[in-house]
């Protein structure tokens, strides 16, 4: 669990101690990245973000040996002067902030755009005036929909995969109409990996950018009604453990025809760790980071994710374990869906040697018996409750 011993990069050189600017690190992605960096770097942490909840484990007790690596900063980045001060103490700043539930994307698109570009604008501005690095979370959904999907249903040429699999520098990023606000999301992810790369070619900033694909694990989002809002709606992984959680059928939104590729979060920290102590092999690239193998339509992960939560937590499936919805019904007016994300691989595997490990079933059953440990006690209790008259 120490950092012990000099830890070399890809290419056999001594990697320095260094101090991270996180932002947004008490989410999901960046509580992992926290204990991934304490537990097996010397590296210091300067945490941001406006909740610690889930990082809680790391700031207590103060007797913990990387005690003193880390430091909690409560920060709402949208307005605080502490933000270019911390950017300036840190080597390395890593950008994980965002409104990035499809859920908000339709219903609260203002917030989604200045949550997603204009917030952080300053961000970037202070890490190129100050000569800082910048690793930027993006993500899978500025590819939109695949080209494929635009072809006839019986076309041969939807088995061919330049027409579906997704490269950081061939692929176009195709969205739909300006009302299906879906995609303002998507849109403002796009336009700040494009002024990053502006920064870059004009003013030198050195900066990675991430585009992740459906990472998935512990930790992960809120079950509603029990550490998030009744009504919340969060994303999938969430949204079906709480239903299998609560004992109700899981909703297939359109039927849950759509197509993902799920990545095991731990799998993909590993990935962000080689970018974090690889900045010559890092530097200017867009990484894909998601597991090609791990492919299934939503309906399929919902027949898994059933099958997974009975053999964890020990109760039969229900008789009818799923049940249609539509995605007016669901998400409300405006919401558009990606087809199909198969990440290429082929340029993180040659620039950082990475690969995915975990398969489906495995990261699934990790997961659930998460799931089912921290949460079934408190759903059994809520549900339990009488409901206020
Ligand atoms: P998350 O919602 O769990 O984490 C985001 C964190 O940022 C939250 O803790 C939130 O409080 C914080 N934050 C938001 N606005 C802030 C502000 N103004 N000031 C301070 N903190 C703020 O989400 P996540 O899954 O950990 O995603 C992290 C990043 O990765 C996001 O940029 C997201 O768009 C991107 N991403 C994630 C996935 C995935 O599979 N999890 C997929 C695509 C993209
Ligand atoms: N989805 C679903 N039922 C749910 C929640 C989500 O069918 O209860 C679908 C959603 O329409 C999308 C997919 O699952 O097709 C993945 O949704 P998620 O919110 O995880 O984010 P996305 O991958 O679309 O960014």
């Amino acid at each position: 669990m120490a950092a012990t011993g000099v830890r070399l990069d890809l290419d056999g050189r001594p990697i320095k101690p260094m101090t991270i600017c996180m932002i947004g690190a008490g989410g999901f992605i960046g509580s992992h990245l926290c204990e991934k960096v304490l537990f097996e770097t010397p590296h210091k942490i300067l945490a941001l973000d406006v909740y610690n909840d889930k990082i809680k484990h790391l700031l207590e007790p103060e007797t913990q040996t990387w005690a003193d690596r880390i430091q909690f900063h409560r920060i709402n980045i949208k307005h605080d002067s502490r933000l270019e001060g911390l950017i300036k103490m840190a080597d390395l700043t890593i950008n994980l902030a965002a409104i990035c539930t499809p859920a908000d994307y339709n219903t609260r698109p203002l917030d989604t755009i200045y949550s997603n570009f204009i917030d952080a604008l300053p961000v970037v501005k202070y890490c190129s005036e100050n000569n800082k690095r910048l690793i930027h979370f993006s993500t899978c959904e500025v590819y939109g929909k695949t080209i494929g999907s635009f072809l006839p249903k019986d076309s041969p040429l939807r088995q061919d995969p330049s027409y579906y699999v997704l490269n950081e520098n061939t692929s176009p990023c195709i969205f739909g109409s300006i009302e299906k606000q879906r995609w303002s999301y998507a849109c403002a992810k796009q336009l700040i990996e494009r002024l990053i790369y502006a920064e870059g070619a004009e003013n030198g900033l050195e900066f990675t950018i991430v585009r992740p694909f459906n990472w998935i694990g512990p930790r992960m989002d809120f079950i509603p009604g029990i550490d998030g809002p009744s009504e919340g709606v969060p994303r999938v992984l969430a949204c079906f453990s709480n239903n299998l959680l609560r004992r109700q059928p899981l909703k297939l939104v359109d039927g849950g025809q759509s197509q993902r590729t799920f990545v095991y979060i731990k799998d993909a920290i590993e990935a962000v760790l080689l970018m974090i102590e690889n900045s010559a092999r890092a530097n200017g690239h867009i990484f894909n980071v998601g597991n090609p193998h791990n492919e299934v339509t939503v309906q399929q992960l919902a027949e898994m994710m059933t099958e997974v939560y009975s053999k964890v937590s020990g109760e039969p499936p229900l008789e009818s374990p799923t049940i249609d919805v539509s995605s007016k019904e669901f998400y409300g007016e405006g919401y558009d869906d990606s087809d199909k994300r198969i990440p290429d691989m082929t340029i993180i595997n040659r620039q950082l040697g990475w690969n995915p490990k975990t398969s489906l079933w495995d990261l699934l059953e990790s997961t659930l018996t998460y799931q089912h440990r921290t949460y079934a006690e408190a759903v059994k209790q809520a549900i339990s409750k009488p409901v206020a008259s």
